[in-house]
């Protein structure tokens, strides 16, 4: 049996919580292959080491002089120190700084965390360290080659006993450091796990669990104990940032199951996520994530329904600025795109002049300030009137929504609400279905 367990931020912050980690895999002698992020924050107010790396690079790009580094040398000082580590990291952190200094890009500088996290965690755990730049592999244009990088991993990880990787990068072509979206250290797990066949995915992090909503929003939420691959995607696509959305691709084709477990309360069972599901036990849904920071453009037009072309001619002026949009819910005369802020910006006056011209609505409005958030589960299909349970739960609690769109998957309702309502919003759905 081969598990591959990947530890977040806060697994890494600290002495206590590495020998936690050191524990977990002298436990179980399948755990042989470690995924690990840079350190994360130790308290509510710290800094996490991925943040401060950004920051290096920024001052090296504006002053010439990475100011910050001296925090990061101190984290991992202390670490190696605590936790009675012989590493010489002087040198590796000389390295660092230079080429902070020297690269045009942001990546190499915040990959720079998980590579000194994975270092120290090899000598504690008498482990392989194997750098991510030699599996982990991105095209010329800075996307990912799954296809390649399964290739090399697997070649290079068949024989190996145990190794420990560190998360969040890889390289492309030229040698260049590239790194995955934030959070994306989850990512790396799963693409060891996909290289080496592992039985499971342990992903240790710092809650028991997938919960059924947000635990900085609902106070103390129920688990979910078993979660489906596009229950998972959904989740985690609007907001529930356990684990990053795209951690699920490199799993699917094996079907290997994720299991998510606290580093901090190892023997709970947390949750597992599998390529089906029959919902979660009794409940009719499975769980509640959302996202704020959302602008919806509604338009309308008169018969709309019968012009040829319409959709398309509204959907190239979207394309043509390289914006990406989220949803787009249509009525008879009317229709509604709705776009990720960041997806906007500087964009959205040329983008409604084009759209006017184009297509001549009668009437073209913005709603900003928009917050999404998903209800999903597989058991909401067999439940009827679960969609009006959610409407009229919204309602009393004078939630306003501006945004309803059920997909076609059975598996998701999605409503836009303002942000201010977000939060609310929230609590009463999971009042009305969790008992
Ligand atoms: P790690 O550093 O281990 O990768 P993350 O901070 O990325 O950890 O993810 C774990 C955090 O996700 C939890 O501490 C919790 O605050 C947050 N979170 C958001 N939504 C949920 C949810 N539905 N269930 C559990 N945790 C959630
Ligand atoms: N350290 C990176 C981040 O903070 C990656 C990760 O932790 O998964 O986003
Ligand atoms: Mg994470």
């Amino acid at each position: 049996m081969i598990k591959v367990c990947k530890f977040g931020g806060t697994s890494m912050a600290t002495a206590e919580s590495i020998n936690s980690v050191a524990n977990i895999i002298a436990s179980d002698k399948d755990r042989r292959f470690v995924v690990v992020s840079a350190a994360g924050k130790r308290f509510k107010s710290d800094e996490k080491i991925t943040d401060i790396l950004y920051a290096c690079h920024k001052e090296a790009a504006e002053i010439g002089v990475c100011k910050s580094f001296v925090k990061v040398k101190d984290r991992y000082d202390t670490l190696k120190k605590e936790l009675g580590l012989s590493i010489d990291l002087e040198p590796i952190y000389n390295e660092i700084e230079y080429r902070i200094t020297k690269e045009t890009l942001p990546d190499y500088a915040a990959s720079r965390g998980e590579y000194l996290s994975a270092l120290l965690i090899a000598e504690k755990l008498n482990y392989e360290f194997i750098d991510a730049e030699t599996i982990i592999k991105f095209s010329d244009d800075g996307t990912f080659d799954a296809e390649y990088t399964n290739d090399i991993a697997s070649m290079l990880l068949k024989d190996k006993n145990n190794a420990v990787i560190p998360g969040f990068y890889g390289a492309m072509p030229n040698g260049q450091i590239r790194v995955f979206s934030r959070g994306g250290s989850d990512v790396s797990g799963a693409i060891v796990a996909r290289a080496v066949n592992a039985d499971v995915y342990e992903n240790w992090t710092d809650v028991n669990g997938f919960m059924m909503a947000d635990p900085r929003i609902v106070e103390n939420p129920k688990n979910i104990k078993t979660l489906s691959y596009k229950e998972l995607r959904e989740l985690a696509y609007m907001g529930a940032n356990v684990l990053h959305p795209e951690s699920i691709f490199p799993l699917k084709a094996a079907g290997i199951p994720i299991n998510i477990k606290n580093t901090f309360e190892p023997d709970n069972k947390g949750t597992m996520i599998m390529p089906k599901t029959n919902g979660n036990g009794s409940e009719v849904i499975t769980g509640i994530a959302g996202t704020k920071g959302f602008t919806a453009i509604f338009i309308e037009k008169s018969m709309m329904n019968n012009e040829l072309g319409f959709c398309r001619k509204l959907l190239s002026c979207i394309e043509q600025l390289g914006i990406n949009i989220e949803h787009m819910p249509t009525g008879i005369d009317t229709t509604s795109v709705v776009i990720h802020d960041a997806e906007l910006e500087g964009k959205l006056d040329i983008l409604l002049e084009r759209i006017e011209d184009a297509v001549h609505p009668d009437n073209i409005e913005v709603f900003k300030n928009l917050a999404l958030v998903a209800t999903v589960g597989h058991g909401m299909s067999y439940k009827a009137g679960t969609a009006g349970r959610l409407f009229s739960a919204l309602a009393k609690s004078k939630v306003n929504i501006r945004m309803i769109d059920q997909g076609s998957s059975e598996l998701n309702i999605i409503i836009g609400v303002e942000c201010a309502d977000y939060e609310r919003a929230i609590k009463a759905i999971y009042e009305e279905f969790v008992k």
